[in-house]
């Protein structure tokens, strides 16, 4: 690398994760074309590592009316950023602080009496009303009222509401199998969600918000609309679908340097446990970026990178701080910029690619960056 241009700072890191803004704001227009409902943009974990705060921005910029998180300390970092709009948190305990989330005005999921209770005496502390969604079960047997105490968290949250301790202002559910092909489980969460919205009515409460879509149901399935749509990957570029393409775009790059290259003989063992021997006299480059910072060591042996253009192998065991390429007959210069996530369309290795190298999800890869690369974000509003 050259530092010829005093004015120009170097950077810190080597190692960066450009996150496009105008991507999320794409993914949003998709969603929001197909759907035609409201969204809530759903930035829990970071928004995927791509910096919730940013991200809560442009989706609200983008058309987007909620957001969502699951837990209260999520919705706390957008609160302390200044963001006003409504946030839903749905992972809420009567054994978390209550307070600050009801003082903070962020709507809180209720999925049993107990913590219906603990929020309402929450609201009484606080001396406000606590604003509540009420979580259905509708066949995934993980978070949400079982149908069969559903009828008793309505009445309950009636009384409270009664007796102005809490506003409940949406009913949701979360699907299953939402990106099976086939469609038969998602009607009958459909039907099971009417049924638990007509026992709400009946029970007097008249939510404004009812929500039962994720990203694939968003794109695929009109009749789990309800007002609104929850979307988390489709935002961040996944296909969820099986088998579908919606022309969503990833919007994380991730790029390196190479730190070193040097000519080895064939026969050359490389790295832990001579994994990779060369096969002939090559050159080999050293990347200084490992699992530690979020590339799965299982891509050793199998995933590329692209230098100016070449696909170039990643060979022998993924340290974990640094990985080394074959560069083979390649022009590669020192400090070149190594794409290790990129545009498929461009040829590029994206964060399918990877997952689909080691058996994960492209949430797993894009969820596992350590702090230790840098984030920048691009084309913020
Ligand atoms: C993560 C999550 C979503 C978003 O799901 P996607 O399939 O990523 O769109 C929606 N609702 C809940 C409750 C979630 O936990």
């Amino acid at each position: 690398m050259t530092s010829a241009d005093q004015s120009t700072p170097l950077p810190v890191s080597l190692n960066r994760r450009i996150v496009d803004h105008n991507a999320i704001r794409r993914n949003i227009a998709r969603i929001r074309d197909v759907s035609g409902v409201k969204l809530m943009a759903v930035v829990k974990a970071d928004a995927f590592g791509h910096g919730a705060v940013d991200v809560a921005r442009t989706a609200l910029s983008a058309g987007a009316q909620w957001l969502g998180v699951a837990t209260i300390e999520e919705a706390l970092e957008l609160r302390s950023a200044g963001i006003v709009a409504p946030i839903l948190a749905w992972l809420i305990d009567p054994r978390c602080a209550l307070d600050v989330g009801v003082r903070n005005n962020i709507a809180l999921s209720c999925l049993n009496v107990e913590t219906l209770r603990a929020v309402a005496e929450a609201a009484v502390r606080v001396g406000a009303t606590a604003e509540v969604q009420l979580e259905l079960d509708t066949g995934m047997a993980r978070g949400g009222a079982a149908p069969d105490v559903w009828h008793e968290l309505c009445l309950a949250a009636a009384e409270a509401e009664q007796a102005g301790t809490v506003r409940v202002t949406g009913v949701w559910s979360h699907l299953a199998n939402a990106t099976n092909p086939s469609p038969s489980s998602v009607e009958d969460a459909v039907t099971d969600f009417e049924r638990g919205v007509g026992v709400a009515l009946d029970a007097g409460l008249q939510p404004a918000e009812r929500h039962l879509a994720n990203s694939a149901a968003a794109l695929e399935h009109p009749a789990t609309f309800g007002t609104m749509v929850r979307c988390a990957a489709s935002i961040y570029g996944i296909e969820t679908v099986v088998g579908r393409n919606h022309e969503l775009e990833y919007a994380t790059r991730l790029t390196s340097r190479v730190i070193q290259l040097r000519k080895v003989p064939a026969g050359t063992g490389v790295g832990y446990g001579h994994a990779y021997v060369t096969p002939h006299e090559t050159t080999l480059a050293l990347v200084p970026i490992g699992y530690a910072d979020g590339v799965p060591r299982l891509l050793g042996g199998k995933g590329e990178v692209v230098i100016g253009g070449a696909r170039l192998p990643i060979v022998g065991t993924i340290s974990m701080d640094q990985l080394v390429l074959d560069v083979g007959t390649a022009t590669v210069r020192l400090g070149d910029e190594v794409v290790l996530l990129g545009r498929k369309a461009d040829g590029e290795p994206d964060p399918a690619e990877w997952a689909d190298l080691v058996g994960v999800f492209p949430h797993d890869v894009l969820t596992s960056f350590s702090t230790r690369v840098e984030r920048t974000a691009v084309n913020l509003t």
